[in-house]
């Protein structure tokens, strides 16, 4: 199955990808999560990225592009995969597009999750990271705080506020996504591949698509 998650910045997209990464074995490709380790690592593209993110702007679509056309062509991607904040304009759909074709390989969905704004402000403002690389596990000081504060009940290493969470950054994300993002839920309906499960939460979303895959 080959699967793109569209949703705003907090929708659950990435908790959505790791459920379904285990239910079917394929890989969640966060580009979110790819640039993140480039910033930490101090590699080329995360020096070019690392800018536009702490603004909460978008990183250009060569950078992006680039890393995907290596990404999708891995092995563990021959049985599916679950794109997670990719694409995230017209052009990186269209870009999506051709590369596909190129590599004989096409999308099966455009899974649409749909948050109102006022809930997508209080999950991202509100959440907090394990500051290890190795563990990096989400709390939120309003539904699931650490057991202590600022402590990762995992491995007990300090839990900070990523620098595009802040509450100015996530505006700055959200207004993004409204204006480059959203445009894509009607390019792929006009494909034919867009599903809204009409869910908020993870599991009712794996119950709709159980459904409709069956
Ligand atoms: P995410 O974790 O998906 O919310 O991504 C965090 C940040 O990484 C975004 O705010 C962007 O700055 C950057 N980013 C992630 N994916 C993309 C993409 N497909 N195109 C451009 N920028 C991206």
């Amino acid at each position: 199955m080959n699967l793109v998650l569209l949703g705003a910045p907090g929708a659950g997209k990435g908790t959505l990808a790791k459920r379904l990464m285990e239910m079917y074995s394929i890989p969640q490709i966060s580009t979110g999560d790819i640039l993140r380790a480039a910033v930490k690592e101090g590699t080329d593209i995360g020096k070019k990225a690392e800018e536009y993110m702490k603004r909460g702007d978008l990183v250009p679509d060569e950078v992006i592009l680039g890393i995907m056309e290596e990404r999708l062509q891995k092995k563990d991607c021959a049985n599916g995969f679950i794109l997670d904040g990719f694409p995230r304009t017209i052009p990186q759909a269209e870009a999506l597009d051709k590369l596909l074709v190129r590599i004989s390989k096409k999308l099966d969905m455009a899974l649409n999750l749909e948050v109102p704004e006022s809930v997508l402000i209080q999950r991202l403002a509100g959440r907090r990271t394990c500051s290890n690389p190795d563990c990096q596990a989400i709390f939120n000081v309003s539904f699931k705080p650490p057991k202590v504060e600022g402590k990762c009940d995992i491995c007990g290493n300090p839990v900070v506020q990523r620098d595009d969470e802040t509450e100015e950054a996530v505006k700055h994300r959200l207004k993004t996504y409204n204006e480059k993002t959203a445009p894509l839920i009607d390019y792929y309906s006009g494909k034919g591949l867009l599903k809204n499960p009409g869910a908020t939460e993870t599991e009712e979303i794996v119950v709709y698509l159980k459904k409709i895959l069956k």
